[in-house]
């Protein structure tokens, strides 16, 4: 295995080099802002002991807190997409954040549907409605991963690996959540996503600039693929989506080449979202 690393791209520097990207960068730097507000952290489950770890978790949460960011993001997500622009205030902020952490798409068109908000650019935007809340969760639950997790998806938050890490100098492989930060072992020559360890229905594809560093590693017998980035050490979340927003060439060339990615979660999440009481004056 190649330990070339290449220098880890930042805000800035995607920015400069792909103008492009810049609605992007700007959701993910809102989504960041959220994340270090105290609401979400107050609002860990206390118990998270499903398979996921998240699975039939309640998140409870004041439902103006739920609103207020549910605007800010969709309001972000106008300057790209203005047509994003008021879709909040028909949307309840509690049920779109339970169909984002689901990663529902059926329901997220539906509720779409029925408030006459566009489809197309609420999915592509709505999902990050989730990330503070699954990002608090994945700081304060990543030494409960079980260590022989041996599946493509998130063992805290079920969503499929958005990318995996050649670590270190011994080149440890290691699959990364972009929801929640999400930190697990993964071997080496085996499909994550079917199992399958038969050499020869494992491909690769390196990046034209990049190589080996960063690469799409992909499985002949179910059609899937998870791109792979050389790293000294474990990324933190915001860089996990950084690198995955730079490697999208990869993703591109491996849908032309009519490879495919499960849609969806994983696995099963059911985490049921609900409204935290208001705390009156008097109980202050
Ligand atoms: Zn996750
Ligand atoms: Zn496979």
């Amino acid at each position: 295995m190649s330990t070339t690393t290449l220098a880890t791209p930042t805000v800035e520097s995607l920015a400069r080099e792909h103008p492009e990207f810049g609605g992007w960068l700007d959701l993910l730097s809102v989504v960041a802002d959220e994340a270090a507000t105290s609401a979400w952290a107050d609002a860990i489950p206390a118990s998270a002991t499903g398979v996921p770890l998240l699975a039939g978790a309640t998140l409870t949460i004041d439902p103006v807190v739920a609103s207020a960011w549910l605007r800010r993001l969709l309001d972000v997500g106008a300057r790209s997409a203005p047509v994003l622009a008021s879709a909040a205030e028909k949307l309840d902020g509690l049920v779109m954040l339970e169909a984002a952490i689901a990663l529902d798409t059926t329901r997220i068109d539906a509720l779409a549907d029925a408030a006459r908000v566009p489809a197309e650019p609420l999915r592509a935007v709505l999902p990050l409605v989730a990330w503070p809340w699954l990002q608090c969760c994945g700081a304060r639950l990543g030494n409960r991963v079980p260590a022989d997790h041996a599946h493509a998806w998130c063992p805290i938050c079920g969503a499929w690996a958005t990318l995996a890490e050649a670590r270190g100098l011994e080149s440890a492989r290691r699959l990364r959540c972009g929801r929640c930060g999400g930190d697990w072992r993964a071997a080496w020559l085996r499909c994550p996503f079917c199992g399958t360890d038969e050499h020869a229905r494992l491909r690769g594809l390196v990046g034209e600039t990049t190589g080996e560093a960063r690469r799409a590693d992909g499985c002949a017998a179910c059609g899937a693929w998870v791109k792979t980035i050389t790293t000294l050490g474990a990324s933190p979340i915001g860089e996990v989506r950084l690198l995955d927003l730079a490697t999208v060439d990869l993703d591109v060339a491996a849908l032309a080449r009519g490879w495919k990615r499960p849609g969806g979660v994983g696995a099963a999440l059911d985490v049921h979202v609900v409204a935290r009481e208001r705390r009156r004056w008097w109980q202050r």
